[in-house]
């Protein structure tokens, strides 16, 4: 480290030509994230010292974490469900499995998973000692009831569905899990962290929370369609007693327990968080989803007059596409494990960077 430190405008500068080495927004499409909503910037930097691991000393803020999970609640059609605001899925679908695991008496505990499940899931697994079995796909995209039924087994602690999945955007057929997961009495997480912001918001959608009564957790991400600062997530179980097998005792805190995977928590982001919601009501969250799924059609469409076949019908804004080789330069997007190009269209990617990708990539083709 420096003896002496730098100016503040030395300091900036310096920062300021790192930052510019980052990609525009406006050539981004393969993420899951976007710039945050104004109202969360506002209100992350409002309370940008609160420590929510210590929530004794910042009731205030405490209060509105509660807050944030009793509206997601509520949107999930429970809304007393608990949970709090996690680091992102990851840690939410680490949770998930670790009250999975407690509650489940096998020596061998298994998980029945769609193999289309986030990688955060081989991590969680990695550390908790859990053997995957990974569940294929149906011609749509969407985990294969019949093996999943044939898979689970006395070991099975934990049966895992994802609404709205990261690769392909497809929601599994969550109310036939569902009555599985109640028929052998085994937890049942829905990972939403994608689509827990999208799927509310549109219409004619089949049950995907706790509408269903064998889903047991939800895991949602506030930072990506719910446009918080990073990081949010959060994690809602159906029912509070879910969390006993995670407290443990934190002697020189405010509180005397936490079940909490990490200690120190922002308590900006989870405030940024509910400033979306509660700004943007359903009319506007409505609104914003109305639009990234028109773009996320237009898109489809538009590639599909050049013959570039969509891979399959997505239920969330992630397009995916069959045989492409080569795609217009200077454009962030991603490729899927079968080699499918996926472009997400996130609030931030708005219809004339559609319409610029496709005259690009039409060129390329022509
Ligand atoms: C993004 C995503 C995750 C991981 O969330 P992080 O916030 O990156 O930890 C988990 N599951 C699904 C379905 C996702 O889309």
């Amino acid at each position: 480290m420096r003896e002496v430190g730098l100016s503040e405008e030395a300091l900036f500068t310096f920062l300021i030509e790192r930052k510019k080495e980052d990609l525009s927004h406006s050539r981004i499409l393969s993420s899951m994230c976007t710039p945050p909503h104004p109202v969360a910037v506002k209100a992350h930097e409002l309370f940008i010292e609160t420590n929510l691991g210590d929530p004794g000393l910042f009731p205030g803020t405490a209060s509105l974490e509660k807050l944030l999970i009793q509206r997601i609640g509520t949107l999930f059609h429970l809304p007393k469900a608990e949970g709090y605001a996690t680091s992102g899925g990851t840690e939410s679908n680490i949770q998930a499995l670790r009250i999975a695991r407690y509650r489940s008496k096998s020596e061998k505990p298994n998980v029945v998973l769609p193999e289309s499940v986030h990688f955060s899931f081989c991590k969680a697994c990695d550390m908790l000692n859990i053997e995957m079995r990974p569940v294929p796909l149906d011609k749509n995209y969407r985990m294969d009831l019949d093996f999943a039924e044939s898979v689970i087994n006395e070991d099975t602690c934990c049966l895992v569905a994802v609404a709205g999945t990261t690769e392909y955007g497809k929601v599994d057929p969550i109310p036939a899990l569902s009555e599985i997961a109640l028929d052998k009495d085994i937890f049942f997480h829905v990972d939403a962290a994608f689509g827990g912001f999208v799927l509310p918001f549109m219409n004619n959608i089949p049950p995907f929370d706790f509408k269903c009564e064998g889903v047991s957790s939800i895991a949602v991400d506030p930072h990506k369609m719910g446009m918080s600062t990073i990081p949010t997530g959060c994690i809602l179980v159906r029912d509070e007693n879910m969390w006993n097998g995670l407290k443990v005792d934190t002697p020189y805190l405010s509180v005397k327990q936490e079940v909490t995977l990490v200690g120190t928590r922002p308590g900006g982001s989870v405030v940024g968080a509910l400033a979306v919601l509660e700004y943007l009501g359903t009319k506007g969250m409505k609104a914003i989803v109305e639009g990234c799924m028109k773009n996320t059609d237009r898109l489809i469409r538009g590639m599909e007059t050049f013959g570039y076949k969509r891979v399959v019908t997505p239920d969330v804004n992630v397009a995916t596409f069959q045989d492409i080789e080569k795609v217009p330069d200077d454009w962030a997007v991603s490729w899927t494990r079968k080699g499918h190009l996926r472009i997400v269209c996130m609030p931030h990617v708005e219809n004339y960077m559609i319409e610029k990708f496709l005259d690009e990539i039409g060129e390329i083709n022509a």
